[in-house]
């Protein structure tokens, strides 16, 4: 019978992990979890995707509640500035264009496109138009008829870690603070028995969650699982990250904007600002990294950079006999699209899927590895997309991304996309056909031909309903609030 679970780790991750099983399976589980104050947390990770919501739904959150206690804001998608090539921008919006009419309408905007239409397809969606505008607003309460704008959340990874600790205690979750010096295995078997603390307290269990960040306390240092690097394609390897202060109204969107040697980017809490210069130590060195950064700051810097040093990919078994690595311990692709706690909570609900009631089998194990790694697997494409698909080569950073092979999986959908605007995407992929087409053409990719499926409507009738769609669109957005007056009356910071 698995009845004591451990959680290692009181980051995101590990909040996380407590607060889904103490809710799910509660009842039948004995849980505790263990973190270090000394040792501290990962202490950035604060731009989330829409998915989060169902995480809020399943715990039973309140989302204005939740947003007061973080500090929050909405964030309708990623505003991508100098990717393409400098001077150009784009914005990937959480949604899609317009209505589907028989096939998909990137196919519809595209004969629009080829008979002189605008070429500004953010014009059919209203996640764009209102992030524009920097306005916000839920639109089950402006009419619940309406299409939902789907929206995520930036906030404070101190104070959501702070929030899902009390929301796990009112579950029984019980909390230990002391740093685990020594780790206790079965002679026979190698699986984990217990952890022991500095001051001596000895926590058994039997299963065992190591959110323990980068180190994988349990899953590396101690079950030696293996990583797979994939840092030949995502050759990003460390962040500087510094908060500054707030300038202006706050952004319902996240900004990243591309630099001579990665990527910065730009969160708007309601409080501050937090900032992060992702590059690779190959191009530029961390002290210049750490200058630049500051120097491009909107507002003034809350501290000094922090320097985060990682390796992209991913633990080779991320269940290890009864350990499962969550968070950072298990793998990490660099924030570009706001994944890592998606790829938290997908650990989660696969785990809850999977959950071993009467004893680990390798069946559940396999599994749960299988799963996990395809969703990582397709982050990885995706993102590797954003760095292949650009016209820089302005930099030796951008020449070698630009030029870099890539995995054949992603070959074969960049292929695909080029000849008639086939996203080959399958049903529980994370990133669906508006994605890949808001980034790939963003960065410079527009196909050749389309679906012919989009040329039957008559071109009358396809100039009204495109017209009206368009019409549509910029009405819906322009009902909106501004963001800050949203924020302001519906989830102020506490
Ligand atoms: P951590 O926060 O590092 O927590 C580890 C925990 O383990 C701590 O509580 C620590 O005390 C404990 N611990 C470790 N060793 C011991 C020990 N020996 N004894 C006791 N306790 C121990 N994700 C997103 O979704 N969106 C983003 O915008 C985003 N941006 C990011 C930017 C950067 C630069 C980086 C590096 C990550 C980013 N992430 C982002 C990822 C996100 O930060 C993490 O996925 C998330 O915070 C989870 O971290 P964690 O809980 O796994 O690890």
């Amino acid at each position: 019978m698995v009845r004591k679970v451990v959680v290692v780790g009181g980051g995101t991750a590990g909040w996380m992990a407590a607060a889904a099983l103490g809710k799910a399976l509660g009842t039948r589980l004995d849980i505790t979890l263990i973190e270090s104050d000394d040792i501290g947390t990962v202490g950035v990770g604060e731009a989330t995707i829409p998915s989060i919501q169902e995480f809020n739904q399943m715990l039973g959150i309140d989302e204005n509640e939740f947003l007061r206690a973080v500090n929050g804001t909405f964030k309708l998608g990623i505003r991508f500035i100098d990717w393409k090539a400098p001077g150009s921008e784009y914005f990937h919006p959480f949604g899609v264009y317009g209505i589907d009419m028989g096939v998909n309408f990137t196919h519809h905007w595209m004969r629009y496109r080829k008979a002189g239409g605008n070429a500004d397809f953010g014009l059919f969606n209203p996640q764009t138009m209102a992030a524009r505008s920097h306005r916000f607003g839920r639109m089950a309460e402006i009419n619940p008829k309406a299409p939902r704008v789907n929206y995520a959340f930036h906030f404070d990874a101190t104070l959501y870690a702070r929030f899902l600790r009390r929301f796990c205690e009112g579950l029984g979750v019980v909390r230990h603070e002391g740093k685990i010096t020594h780790v206790n295995q079965d002679p026979n078997s190698g699986d984990i028995t217990s952890v022991a603390l500095e001051d001596g307290r000895v926590m058994a269990g039997d299963l065992f969650i190591d959110c323990s960040g980068f180190r994988g306390l349990l899953i590396e240092q101690t079950l030696k699982s293996g990583y797979e690097d994939w840092s030949k394609w995502l050759p990003c390897n460390r962040a500087a990250a510094v908060p500054c202060d707030k300038v202006g109204p706050a952004t319902p969107y996240t900004t990243s904007t591309a630099r001579e040697a990665g990527w910065q980017w730009r969160i708007p809490l309601q409080h501050r600002t937090g900032n992060g210069y992702v590059f690779s130590s190959d191009y530029i060195s961390e002290d210049d990294a750490s200058t630049l950064l500051l120097q491009r700051l909107d507002g003034k810097a809350q501290a000094e950079p922090r320097i985060i040093r990682f390796l992209t990919g991913h633990r080779k078994q991320m269940w290890n006999r009864n350990v499962i690595a969550m968070g950072l311990a298990s793998g990490f692709l660099e924030p570009l699209e706001s994944t890592s706690i998606f790829l938290v909570q997908e650990a989660i609900v696969t785990l809850i899927k999977y959950f071993p009631k009467d004893g680990i089998l390798p069946s559940q194990r396999a599994c749960f590895n299988r799963d996990l790694l395809a969703a990582y697997d397709n982050v990885k494409d995706f993102l590797i997309a954003h760095y292949k698909v650009t016209t820089r080569d302005d930099t030796p950073f951008w020449a070698y991304v630009k030029n870099m092979d890539i995995p054949e999986s992603l070959k074969f959908r960049l292929e695909a996309f080029a000849q008639n605007n086939q996203c080959l995407v399958q049903g529980d992929e994370l990133f669906k056909e508006a994605s890949w087409f808001a980034v790939l053409v963003g960065q410079g990719m527009e196909p050749d031909s389309y679906n012919p499926l989009a040329d039957v409507m008559a071109e009358d009738e396809f100039r009204w309903r495109i017209d009206r769609l368009r019409e549509g669109t910029a009405g819906l957005a322009s009902t909106m609030p501004s963001h800050e007056s949203y924020i302001a009356r519906t989830c102020p910071s506490l």
